[in-house]
């Protein structure tokens, strides 16, 4: 049996993730911080005997014993990681710089979470993984943009100079059931001002686009990403069915039977106005295409929120 490793494994997308692998019959170590994750994701597993977790900062290192990396430990919500910037880039600097020294000592495959967000406010639509991006090395947004850059550049150069087995997943905007209340990012605002009754805070006019991957979908490219004998990437995962930010409101509206103004707000600085991957790479190489269209995933999500929001 593998001994995987999960850091940022209590958030959205790690809870997922290690859910899916113990259902693998896996052995799993999650590490976090629990900045943006929480206990509660992990929780039902915890009288399991393949199922460990440490609270532990990326940023130190730390000695194990495991077989592969899946290296998810950052905040993703713009908010969430422009609260501390300088910690963001430690996070995905050293963070990074640890995890790829165990992979090194241990002789693990390590994959790292990297972003979109690398592409910055792209001149090209739909984006594919060869265009090298138009991001703002100053800005707002870089802390988490040339952070996830640089993590990428570290892993390439530790595969290049030490051997490491690693691979690079780009994961464009992922949605579902455990993306916390206060995250900030869209579908969770739209879903909790939906239900409670409050405005649809639109940004900017509301017609710049993403594309929204359900979380089962992404969990499983991960899988298949780490488990590709001979494909490092990088790698775009993400479901192209692009929408205005206007259409995703009313989609949330319509499924979650709303009846909430829309109140439109500035846009924020360097916020992108088109985003669709690309994926040819990854049906060709993984075999791999998402299935949940955002009229199915929502549905999910929205009663996600519903049970945390009327809990009593
Ligand atoms: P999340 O904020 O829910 O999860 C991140 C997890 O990492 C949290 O549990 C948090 O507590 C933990 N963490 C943060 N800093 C840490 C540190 N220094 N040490 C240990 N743990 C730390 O976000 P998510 O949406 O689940 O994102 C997971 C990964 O996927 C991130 O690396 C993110 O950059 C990447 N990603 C996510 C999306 C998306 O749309 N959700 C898009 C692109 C990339
Ligand atoms: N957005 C919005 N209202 C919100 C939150 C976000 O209109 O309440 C917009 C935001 O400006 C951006 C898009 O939705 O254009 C996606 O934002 P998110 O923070 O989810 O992700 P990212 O910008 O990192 O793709």
């Amino acid at each position: 049996m593998q001994r995987i490793l999960v850091t940022g494994g209590a958030g959205f997308i790690g809870s997922h993730l290690v859910d899916a692998l113990l259902e693998r019959g896996q052995e799993v170590l999650c590490l976090d911080n629990f900045f943006t994750g929480s206990k509660s994701n992990v929780a039902r597993h915890l009288g399991n005997p393949r199922f460990e977790v440490v609270r532990h900062d990326v940023v130190e290192p730390i000695l194990l014993e495991v077989d592969q990396i899946y290296n998810l430990a950052c905040p993703a919500s713009p908010v969430h990681y422009q609260y501390n910037p300088v910690k963001t880039v430690k996070t995905n600097v050293l963070g990074t710089l640890n995890m790829l020294g165990l992979a090194k000592r241990v002789g693990a495959r390590i994959l790292q979470a990297s972003t979109s967000e690398v592409y910055g406010d792209p001149e090209v639509h739909p984006q594919t993984e060869d265009y090298w991006g138009n991001v703002n090395p100053i800005g707002l947004r870089s802390c988490y943009d040339e952070g996830k850059r640089l993590a990428e550049t570290l892993m390439m150069d530790y595969h290049r100079s030490n051997e490491v087995d690693v691979r690079i997943v780009r994961i464009f905007n992922t949605y579902g059931p455990r993306m916390a209340v206060n995250d900030g990012r869209v579908v969770s605002n739209f879903a909790v001002q939906a239900l409670r009754g409050e405005p649809i805070t639109i940004y900017g006019d509301g017609t710049q686009t993403r594309s929204f991957c359900y979380v089962d979908d992404l969990v499983a490219g991960l899988i298949a990403m780490m488990e590709s004998e001979d494909f490092i990437g990088p790698v775009n995962l993400g479901n192209p069915s692009e929408f205005t930010m206007l259409e995703l409101a009313e989609k949330v509206m319509k499924f979650s039977g709303s009846q909430s103004p829309l109140e439109f707000k500035p846009l924020p600085p360097d916020d992108p106005t088109q985003r669709r991957p690309d994926i040819s790479l990854a049906r060709e190489k993984l075999a791999w295409n998402p299935a949940v269209e955002l009229e199915q995933g929502l549905a999910p999500t929205l009663d996600y929120f519903r049970s945390v929001l009327f809990r009593d």
